[in-house]
């Protein structure tokens, strides 16, 4: 096979300070594990539209179509908030994920061990929590048609969006739960509201019939979504791959995300179909957004941006083994009391910078060998 290829997306505020440390580490891999990557980088979101007057331009749009995956830092910041809709820094990313239909996003909730009293949740609740939620992400109520604010006849306004899923939809995003399900602890809840709303009433049977006629080996179970939100706050352990649409994933992923402790701690991944050699069309990024309050000033957490490179070296490479140690190698900073400022109380010692915290990552990558 090919070099493997990568295009970087730093974008904006504390997007190319992270991206920084996982540059290091992509270089790392090269020297130390002869793995090399083809590296392009390019623009988006402000600094695209500093450049070009647009979020995306259709170069880099056409590259991120042909390279095996896309790692993006953050978009966005204050200069950019007054800026016409069509060209803000958010849209570029959106653009990204509509037009190379990233429609499987996976967004795990992990806790290290080391972080566990950082939660907002009891230790015993939370040490050792590890889940995926797979949110649908190219459908559903975020993109279904008709929307707008339209004007009555009898003065009032009305606001619409649509609840709208088909049965390829539905089908195509289980599959991406259930695969992943076979990797970790084969359980699948799929959460929806089918009580109240037709388009949950398909979700359940579409679902159920990818269940039947294709994975019957993995165990399935259905939940109400705030039922489901719910018991993430209950007991999470109960759950290994959750898989729900676009808006209720919005809101759960955030929620269990949080279980874990800082957002500068979360990856991402949004996958694709396959392409011709095999590997699913793929963007990688971290959770969190510009941190304009804290953009070059060395205090971001790298981490969030490192775990999303980890999860490339799984989903697009499948590289488990060495998504495995760079995994490891982040628990062993953590374990060894490295932390960034989010990672910290008022009273909790010193901070480490975002170079610093690369570094330490680097030495426990190197002592790994
Ligand atoms: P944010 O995620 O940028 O920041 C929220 C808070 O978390 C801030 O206090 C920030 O300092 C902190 N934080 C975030 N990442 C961190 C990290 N790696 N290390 C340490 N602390 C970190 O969200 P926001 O403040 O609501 O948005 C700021 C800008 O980012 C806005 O323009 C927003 O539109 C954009 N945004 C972009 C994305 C994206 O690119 N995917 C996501 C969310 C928000």
């Amino acid at each position: 096979m090919n070099t493997p290829s990568l295009l970087i997306l730093a974008g904006d505020g504390i997007g190319p300070e992270v991206m920084d440390e996982v540059k290091r580490i992509i270089n790392w891999y090269g020297d130390k594990r002869d793995m090399e990557f083809d590296v392009t980088e390019d623009l988006v979101g402000g600094a695209a539209y500093d450049k070009h007057g647009t979020p995306l331009t259709d170069e880099t749009m056409a590259k991120a179509q042909e390279v095996d995956a896309v790692l993006l830092g953050a978009v966005g910041g204050p200069a950019y908030d007054n800026l016409d809709f069509s060209v803000k820094p958010e849209r570029g990313l959106l653009r990204l994920r509509k037009e190379m239909d990233l429609f499987s996003n996976l967004r795990p909730a992990q806790c290290f061990d080391a972080l566990a009293d950082f939660s907002s949740l009891k230790k015993d609740i939370v040490s050792g929590l590890d889940i995926m939620i797979v949110r649908e992400l190219t459908s559903g109520s975020y993109f279904g048609e008709p929307r707008g604010i339209f004007d009555l006849p009898n003065g009032e306004r009305e606001g619409i969006n649509t609840q709208r899923y088909t049965t390829s939809e539905i089908r195509r995003v289980a599959r991406s739960a259930f695969e992943l399900a076979r990797k970790r602890s084969n359980k699948v809840c799929s959460m929806e509201k089918a009580n109240v709303m037709e388009s949950g009433i398909l979700w359940r049977e579409e679902v159920t019939w990818v269940h039947e006629n294709e994975y019957p080996d993995v165990e399935l179970s259905h939940m109400y979504a705030d039922a489901g939100a719910m018991q993430l706050v209950r007991w999470p352990k109960q759950f290994d791959v959750i898989v729900t649409d676009n808006l209720f994933g919005d809101l759960l992923s955030d929620m269990a995300a949080m279980l874990t402790g800082s957002l500068g701690m979360l990856p991402s991944a949004s996958l694709g179909v396959p392409m011709e050699n095999g590997r699913p069309k793929a963007m990688y990024e971290p959770v969190h957004g510009s941190a304009p309050d804290i953009a070059c000033e060395g205090k971001a957490n790298p981490i969030a941006c490192v775990l999303s490179f980890a999860m490339a070296l799984r989903y697009s490479f499948n590289d488990g083994a060495e998504a495995d140690r760079l995994e490891a190698a982040v628990e062993k900073v953590l374990a060894d009391g490295a932390r960034t400022p989010d990672l910290l109380g008022p009273e909790d010692g010193t901070p480490i910078s975002t170079k610093a915290m690369g570094d330490a990552i680097l030495a426990a990558l190197d002592a790994s060998l």
